[in-house]
C-alpha cells in the first residue's frame, strides 16, 4: 500500500474525514497525530513517536496492540473464509464463540445474538425485553427504567436509555420516553466523611425501590452499566449495588439488562462485572474487549427463559426479527476466540492482582494533589477528578476544559490520554505491565500539576 507523509496524511483527513465526537472546526488544520502503528502497550505515529495508550484504543484493547497470536488467527481466518452470513446459514467460529462465551458468563445466560458494536448489544437487549414482554402475556410492560448519568450508546434506542444530558438532550424529541433513576453515585457524598458513597448509593437504592414499585405494572426492563458507570465520569457503584438491583428487578417482575459493553473482558479484575457481583442479569450486551479491540464484534447474551419466549409455529410471528449484515463476522470472532485462550495462557486475570492493587497506591497519592477532588478505581479503571476548589469540590467551568489540557500536556511524557470532561480516566490495556503502569501514573501525576498547580 501506498506510504504517504505526515502532511498528506493530515490533508486527506482535514478534507475528507469527519471524527465522532468532535468539534471540526478545531480539529481542522491542527497537528492531530496520525497512529500508523501499534505494539503491545503503545500506538506509534506517522513521525515514529511513540505514546502509551492510557485509554486501550478507547476502552477496547486487552492484550496489547498487535499480539501475535491475534494476528495470527485474523491471518489464518481470512485465508479461509471472511464472511457468510447468520441468515440461513451459521459459521464455524461463530458457533465455537458462542459455545465459549456461555461457558464463561454468569450461570443461565445460555444464548448468544451477535451484532457489531455496544450500541446495538444493548438496543438488542432492549428490543428482546420488550418482545419478550409481549410474547409472555404483558404486553403492557413496554417502559425501561435507567439512570441518570448512563451511557449506552449513540444509536437511537440506546441513547433513550442514556442519561447523559450533554450528549443527548438536543436529540430528546427523537428518543422514546424512559424513566430515570438517580445515578448509583452522588455527589454531595465526598462533601461529607462518607467517601466510599455507600450512604448516598443507598439513597439511590431508595429511589429506584420506589420508581420501580410505583412503575412495575409498566416496566419491561431495567438498563444498568454494572460496577461503572463509564462515560458519565467512571463513577464507581457502591458495595453491594448490583445485587439489590438484581433483586428489585426479580421483585417487580422486570428484566435486568447488563450494559458490560465497557466492563466485561477482565476490566474489574473478573471476567464479568456481574459475575464477580455473584449475580446474572437476564439480558448481558458485550462489546469492545470482546474481540480483544482488533474487530467490530458484540454479543447480547439472554436466559433459557428469554429464548423461550420467542420460540413458537413460523405463523405465530414470535421470530426475533432483528439482524445486522456482519453478524457473527467468523474474522472477528477468530480474534475473539484467540483473545479468550489469551485469557487462559496468559493467566491474565491473576496477572491483573498486582497491576490493580498498584494502580490503587498511585490513586491515593494522587488524591492528595491540591486540585483532585476525587480519584475513583474499580479494577483496572481510574478516574481522577479535577477541581478548582478540594474543600468545597467546586469543578473547573467546562470551558477552560481542564481535562483537554492535561491530557494534551501527558502528550509531552510520552502518553496518550482521553478525558471525560474534568476527569482523567485511566484505562490501559489490560496486558499493560507494571514498570508501564509506572510510567502512566508518573507522567499523570506531573501533567496534573503541571496545568492545575
Ligand atoms: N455501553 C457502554 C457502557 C459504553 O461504554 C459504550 C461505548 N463507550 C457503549 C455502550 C457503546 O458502544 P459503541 O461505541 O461500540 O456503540
Amino acid at each position: 500500500m501506498e506510504e504517504l507523509d505526515t502532511k498528506t496524511l493530515r490533508k486527506y483527513d482535514s478534507d475528507y474525514l469527519w471524527h465522532p465526537f468532535t468539534q471540526m472546526s478545531e480539529w481542522e488544520g491542527a497537528e492531530n497525530l496520525v497512529i500508523t502503528r501499534g505494539e503491545g502497550s503503545y500506538i506509534i505515529d506517522s513521525e515514529g513517536n511513540r505514546y502509551l495508550d492510557g485509554v486501550a484504543a478507547i476502552w477496547t484493547n486487552v492484550h496489547g496492540h498487535c499480539r501475535r497470536e491475534i494476528n495470527e488467527a485474523i491471518k489464518e481466518q481470512v485465508d479461509r473464509l471472511e464472511h457468510s452470513t447468520l441468515l440461513g446459514l451459521t459459521n464455524d467460529r461463530a458457533a465455537l464463540l458462542a459455545k465459549r462465551l456461555v461457558d464463561i458468563a454468569p450461570p443461565a445466560l445460555c444464548k448468544v445474538f451477535y451484532s457489531d458494536n455496544g450500541s446495538t448489544a444493548v438496543e438488542i437487549g432492549v428490543k428482546m425485553a420488550f418482545q419478550y414482554q409481549n410474547q409472555t402475556g404483558h404486553p403492557e410492560k413496554t417502559k425501561f427504567i435507567s439512570f441518570t448519568n448512563a451511557y449506552h450508546g449513540d444509536t437511537v434506542g440506546s441513547m433513550s436509555v442514556g442519561g447523559i444530558d450533554i450528549y443527548h438532550e438536543v436529540y430528546a424529541p427523537l428518543l422514546f420516553p424512559t424513566i430515570k433513576a438517580p445515578s448509583p453515585y452522588c455527589y454531595r457524598c465526598t462533601l461529607t466523611e462518607d467517601r466510599d458513597c455507600t450512604r448516598c448509593g443507598m439513597l439511590c437504592l431508595k429511589e429506584l425501590e420506589r420508581l420501580m414499585e410505583q412503575h412495575a405494572h409498566e416496566l419491561a426492563g431495567l438498563v444498568i452499566e454494572p460496577a461503572v458507570q463509564g462515560a458519565g465520569g467512571m463513577i464507581v457503584h457502591p458495595e453491594g449495588f448490583l445485587k439489590r438491583v438484581r433483586e428489585l428487578c426479580d421483585r417487580f417482575d422486570v428484566l435486568m439488562i447488563a450494559d458490560e459493553v465497557a466492563v466485561g473482558f477482565g476490566r474489574t479484575g473478573a471476567m464479568f462485572a456481574c459475575g464477580k457481583a455473584a449475580i446474572t442479569p437476564d439480558i448481558m450486551a458485550l462489546s469492545k474487549g470482546i474481540s480483544a479491540g482488533y474487530l467490530p464484534l458484540a454479543a447480547t447474551l439472554t436466559t433459557r427463559k428469554v429464548y423461550d419466549a420467542f420460540i413458537g409455529s413460523y405463523a405465530e410471528l414470535k421470530t426475533f426479527f432483528h439482524g445486522h449484515t456482519f453478524t457473527g463476522n467468523p474474522i472477528a470472532c477468530a480474534a475473539a476466540l484467540a483473545s479468550l485462550d489469551l485469557f487462559e495462557s496468559d493467566k491474565l486475570l491473576e496477572a491483573l492482582v498486582p497491576k490493580i492493587a498498584y494502580l490503587k497506591e498511585r490513586l491515593q497519592k494522587l488524591a492528595g494533589l491540591p486540585h483532585v477532588g476525587d480519584v475513583r478505581q474499580e479494577g483496572m479503571i481510574g478516574g481522577i477528578e479535577l477541581v478548582v476548589d478540594k474543600e468545597t469540590r467546586q469543578p473547573y467551568h467546562w470551558e477552560e476544559r481542564v481535562g483537554v489540557r492535561v491530557c494534551l500536556e501527558a502528550r509531552k511524557h510520552g502518553l496518550f490520554l482521553r478525558p471525560l470532561g474534568n476527569i482523567i480516566v485511566i484505562f490501559p490495556p489490560l496486558a499493560i505491565s507494571l514498570n508501564e503502569l509506572a510510567l502512566l501514573m508518573d507522567g499523570i501525576e506531573a501533567s496534573i500539576r503541571a496545568v492545575t498547580e
